[in-house]
């Protein structure tokens, strides 16, 4: 008997019971960081020469594991087992392949802290941060099982007088899972154990930035029954093995999450047909984000000031869903940017294995030096409100920054920056709030903070996202409630978390049957 699905609930970093004990998790991680991790290939362990290694952004001279690389050869061994096992995972019932989900959620959720602090050293990740990723990746393993359950049954078709029809399921075959780093595990998991659940085979390439905790998945999904061939774990560098991946000729699928470059190309390069391919290949791909808090002229101030720091600032401002333009009514501009930067002041940044911060450190140098292009950039397109200090001496810490009075169509209020940058612009009305969060090329979240229905029923309709919030920040989506993806540049709208996302991952069949 499944029990209906209900979000795995966050720890309460308030109760000092709670900090404590995370506490003594993370020394424990601490003393066992550096870790040698293999590549897992048909059941087995693969450790390569070359490694990549992974450190803490917050401290660069920590290293928090050493990832073994997979070469193109690896690639191909992986596919072979992985077409070879989908016969058999294949026709697994769908419950059965359930059950190995749900068990993987009870492995994770009894070493959630473990996981969490993981998440700590490997990605710069605040508690909070870190416990809802975890969370958010348990959520995918229960939603997608019991979705799988019921898609299994098939949909409803008519019959006539003589006939028999119906209209059910099958899996794909072999493909690809390649999530970012920002939510290591959630969405490691979520394009991972998607597709899986649907009976197909998986290669997960983590990102180089986070390989330690995608291993662990690997290791809860094989403790929990997943079969040998049926996933693969292939770390590598993109540059080697990414392409490679995308362009294979067994490859069914790629599950993308990530920038707008690579899922544009992995869009372009999956549509050419391989020699010895004789299907299409599906991509699913969750590429960026501009996203747009829009203020009216009657809403909540304070409400509105507090959406917008925590969605801009909320682990470094590197999500996807982060708000990176606040677009206020001129009525209550000044009102508004005040209290913003007020809250912002009280914003604490430092290395959270040490304490729990309010941010830490953004990913890599990569990342501090795009963030550090685009604070200069700022600096001659607004007015610097509040922050703009950046300081990598010991890791990447990039302070919580504010623009104030900046023309919308400036290069920080149109092109995704990844860090913790916020650009504050005016508008006269409400036609122009919403002009103004529909000129981007971005389409992912956004949210609306008014108490006037008529401007959020037009909102409902006319701001041009795939998640849209009332009266709230515009990140931290959850599985099953707010299924999360966006279109135009911001991806196919796989949906991750919702009804449509499994359907993608397999092909429909009709049959039909005389009598
Ligand atoms: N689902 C996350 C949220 O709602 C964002 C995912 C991402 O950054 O890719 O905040």
């Amino acid at each position: 008997m499944v029990l209906p699905f209900k979000h795995e609930p966050f720890t309460d970093f308030n109760e000092s019971a709670n900090r404590e004990a995370f506490r003594q998790v993370l020394k424990k991680t601490e003393s066992q960081l550096g870790e040698d991790i293999p590549l897992m290939i048909n059941g087995q362990k693969v450790y390569t020469e070359e490694k990549i290694v992974s450190i803490n952004p917050a401290n660069k001279e920590q290293v928090v594991g050493k990832a073994s690389m997979a070469s193109t050869d690896h690639i191909d061994q992986a596919m072979n087992a992985a077409q070879e096992a989908f016969k058999e995972w294949g026709r697994w019932s769908a419950e059965a392949r359930a059950e190995v989900l749900f068990r993987t959620a009870a492995i994770v959720r009894r070493k959630k802290y473990e996981f969490a602090s993981i998440l700590v050293y490997d990605a710069g990740k605040p508690w909070g941060q870190a416990d809802a990723d975890i969370a958010e990746g348990i959520d995918f393993l229960e939603y997608y099982g019991r979705e799988m359950i019921k898609l299994a049954e098939g949909k409803w078709v008519e019959d006539r007088p003589n006939e028999n029809n119906s209209y059910f399921y099958q899996p794909l075959g072999p493909g690809v899972a390649i999530p970012p780093w920002n939510f290591a595990f959630a969405i490691v998991c979520g394009t991972t154990v998607g597709p899986l659940v649907a009976g197909n085979t998986v290669l997960l390439k983590p990102s180089e930035n986070t390989p330690v905790i995608a291993y662990k998945l690997v290791e809860a999904l094989m403790e929990a029954g997943v079969p040998d061939g049926a996933i693969h774990f292939v770390p590598g560098d993109p540059k080697e093995i990414g392409d490679y991946l995308v362009d294979h000729s067994k490859t069914h699928f790629i599950n993308f999450t990530g920038s707008r470059a690579t899922g544009t190309r992995i869009i372009e390069r999956a549509a050419k047909i391989q020699e010895g391919q004789d299907f299409l290949k599906r991509v699913v791909a969750e590429m960026g984000g501009k996203d747009t808090i829009i203020v009216d002229n009657d809403a909540d101030i304070d409400l509105a000031a507090d959406a917008i720091v925590q969605s801009a600032f909320g682990f470094q401002g590197q999500k996807c869903s982060a708000c990176s333009r606040a677009i206020i009514h001129e009525a209550v501009y000044d009102e508004v940017l005040t209290k913003a930067i007020e809250k912002t002041k009280q914003i604490t940044i430092g290395n959270t294995a040490e304490q729990d911060f309010y941010m830490s450190a953004v990913i890599n140098q990569k990342q501090f030096d795009k963030i550090k292009q685009y604070i200069d950039i700022g600096k001659t397109e607004g007015e610097l409100a509040y922050g703009g200090e950046m300081d990598d001496s010991n890791g990447y810490f990039v302070y919580p920054t504010i623009f104030k009075d900046v023309d919308p169509n400036a290069q920080i209020m149109q092109e995704e920056i990844f860090g913790p940058i916020v650009g504050f612009a005016k508008a006269k009305d409400f036609d122009e709030l919403l002009d103004i969060a529909n000129n981007t090329e971005y389409a992912l979240t956004g949210a609306v903070i008014s108490n006037n229905r008529k401007h959020l029923d037009r909102a409902r309709y006319e701001f041009q996202v795939g998640n849209l919030y009332f009266n709230r920040g515009c990140t931290a989506a959850i599985v099953g409630y707010q299924p999360f993806g966006g279109f135009k540049m911001s991806g196919t709208n796989g949906k991750a978390g919702g009804p449509d996302y499994l359907p993608q991952f397999l092909h429909a069949k009709t049959v039909s049957e005389m009598f």
